[in-house]
């Protein structure tokens, strides 16, 4: 049996076994239960978020021979056919690659004619802001007065391309990228069900490496396994994703939080000969920062799954709060600086040199030691003290 890749074999059937969006699904249930059907709907979103996935199972939920409902049966003849992608009433176009009018025409010129088979001809465009303005045209013509048995999902990663005419004739629902969280349970669902070896942390780095994408976090997850013979490791994820260590990023703030300027060159030595990547190190930086602050400020807010909270919760007194802010700040702009930098391995020393040279604490608290102790060395009046300064 050849092997089916995880976006497509666990595409969701049904509303209830997608994952998120709960309030677009809940609004577009609602609309078909009570029977209130709008002729042209429109989603918008990133890539891999589920817009064609929903609009597949609308299709289904319009066409189910048991009736329309938010629940179609699935079992069906209709269902079945727009499930395997071969419904003669379901016309699928990926604007995209057909942005001819001609094309559009065509496909538009039998919107008249009734449904072969089921309830309603359904058109789902996507990528829908790359056709030509005469195929917006023909569109257009067609949203003005819709035949009744016509209806049209419309997606777009792009709808501020979309002409004001289409949008205003469309019901528009805004799909959300998925947090990282919701990404990482559904893959430990998915890999439970597959019988894949799964270490946590691997989970999460490839929850995060799909930036709000489910369909990213499937195929990543897919190369994942191939890439470790079935199993997922932390190790082998990180090397495929190229994905810094974190330990890296700990012993850097172990050694600004020591003060110590030669362990963290030592560090960032460490890591070149390594062959790292100091782009996606500051990466790292920063995510393990965002951490840090949420440590010291709302503890009860990290994610235990991540493996770091005792450590981050050890460095969070090294630290104020300031401190962090600042190095965010630092690594962020360093970030986008680097490639300004003569070589990424300078531009990475300056920006750890940077933190070590604007940490307002030990700076203060060193100034105000020294002005101490030239208080105290100096010979005033008897009885009277010269002031101290004291850092905060
Ligand atoms: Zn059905």
């Amino acid at each position: 049996m050849s092997y089916q890749v995880l976006a497509r074999k666990w595409r969701p059937a049904s509303f209830d076994a997608m994952v998120g969006q709960e309030h677009v699904l809940r609004a577009l249930s609602n609309a078909l239960d009570r029977d209130q059907l709008h002729h042209a709907y429109l989603f918008t979103g990133t890539r891999g978020v589920g817009k064609t996935t929903v609009a597949r199972i609308l299709a289904k939920c319009l066409n189910c021979e048991q009736g329309v409902s938010s629940r179609p049966c699935g079992e069906c003849s209709a269902c079945r056919e727009i499930a395997e992608g071969r419904s003669v009433d379901l016309l699928e176009v990926d604007a995209a690659s057909r942005t001819r009018v001609d094309d559009t025409r065509e496909l538009l010129e039998n919107v008249q004619y009734a449904p072969t088979r089921s309830r309603y001809k359904v058109y789902l465009i996507d990528e829908v802001h790359m056709l030509s303005q005469h195929s917006f045209n023909a569109l257009l013509k067609t949203l003005e007065e819709p035949p009744p048995h016509v209806k049209f999902l419309l997606a777009t990663t792009d709808p501020q391309k979309l002409p004001a005419t289409v949008l205003s004739r469309c019901l528009q629902f805004n799909l959300k990228n998925m947090p990282a969280g919701q990404i990482v349970q559904h893959l430990r669902h998915i890999l439970g069900a597959e019988g894949v070896d799964v270490e946590e942390p691997a989970l999460w780095l490839l929850g995060h490496a799909a930036a709000g994408s489910m369909r990213d976090a499937l195929s990543l997850t897919d190369q994942a396994i191939a890439f470790g013979g079935g199993r997922l490791l932390e190790a082998e994820v990180r090397d495929m994703l190229g994905t810094v260590d974190r330990d890296h990023v700990f012993q850097l703030l172990d050694a600004l939080a020591a003060d110590d300027a030669s362990a963290l060159l030592a560090a960032a030595a460490t890591m070149e000969a390594q062959a790292l990547d100091f782009a996606a190190a500051l990466e790292t930086l920063l995510a393990v920062l965002h951490r840090l602050a949420l440590a010291q400020v709302v503890p009860g807010a990290l994610d235990p799954e991540m493996g770091d909270v005792e450590r981050l919760r050890s460095l969070a007194g090294n630290f104020s709060a300031e401190d962090v802010q600042l190095y965010y700040q630092i690594a962020l702009n360093g970030r986008r600086d680097l490639p300004l930098a003569v070589d990424p391995r300078a531009g990475f020393d300056m920006v750890l040199l940077r933190m070590l040279a604007f940490r307002p604490a030990p700076a203060l608290a060193a100034a105000g030691a020294r002005a101490s102790e030239a208080a105290a060395g100096e010979v005033g009046p008897p009885g009277k003290k010269p002031e101290q300064r004291r850092a905060p």
